[in-house]
């Protein structure tokens, strides 16, 4: 079976988010890539997550073509094309519709950081894209999606900031890997569930303090990391 060891883990990523609860039915996909053989591995559109198999995850090129299987790929796979080409240190994607991350987006609100939780995995806050115009969505549109992704990150870059809220839609992530795309999904629904309590508590709450939010992104990424174990980081 072509790329076996990637089906494998885009099928273990896939279960993941069913495992942390961020997916309902078959909302959320799952995929990873591997980058020497221009090849990405995704979950197929509308299979229970329970039925799915290594041989039932789809293999495409940077093109969509699918090159292994006879089932199509999750309709998202345009987006995360997008993402694939233009964040060239990225091994995976991660798409929810997890409760708390929906909401934001549907609020059309970047989630401001509000502690070390955030500050742990964000050097700045969950970014929101702005709205798809109509020839957006009339045309190409999960191709749109991944695009307006890219733009909304301009100026921002993807390798600290490995996710993002798509405005009236929901979260995409990503990471080094498929789990770790996942890791960062799980860690944005939690997120922007304290965020929301935090100000439900204080409305007025205001973003942690520059000098604290670094410390913590600082500890956990970059060349004077410490947390954790040396092989761990
Ligand atoms: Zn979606």
């Amino acid at each position: 079976m072509l790329l076996h060891d990637l089906r494998k883990d885009v099928l273990a990523a896939n279960l993941e988010l069913v495992r942390h609860g961020v997916v309902v039915f078959t909302f959320g996909n799952v995929s990873g890539i591997s980058r020497e053989e221009g090849l990405v591995a995704i979950k197929p559109s509308g299979v229970p997550y329970d039925e799915l198999t290594p041989e039932q995850i789809v293999v495409t090129d940077l093109e969509g073509r699918v090159v292994d299987t006879n089932l199509r790929p999750s309709s998202d796979l345009a987006t995360h094309l997008e993402l694939y080409k233009h964040f060239p240190n990225i091994g995976g994607v991660a798409h929810t519709h997890s409760e708390y991350g929906t909401a934001w987006a549907q609020a059309k609100r970047a989630i401001p950081c509000l502690g070390t939780t955030h500050a742990d995995y964000f050097r700045g806050p969950v970014p929101v894209t702005p709205d798809l115009t109509p020839e957006e969505i009339s045309g190409d549109y999960e191709k749109e999606t991944g695009a307006v992704i890219v733009r909304a990150f301009r100026d921002i870059d993807p390798d600290a900031n490995p996710g993002v809220l798509v405005a009236g839609h929901a979260p995409f992530c990503w990471g080094k890997d498929a789990a770790d795309a996942v890791h960062n999904a799980v860690i944005v629904e939690y997120i922007a569930r304290m965020a929301t309590h935090t100000l439900v508590v204080n409305p007025d709450a205001k973003p942690l303090a520059r000098e604290l939010h670094d410390k913590h992104f600082l500890r956990k990424h970059g060349p004077r990391a410490y947390y954790g174990q040396p092989d761990h980081k």
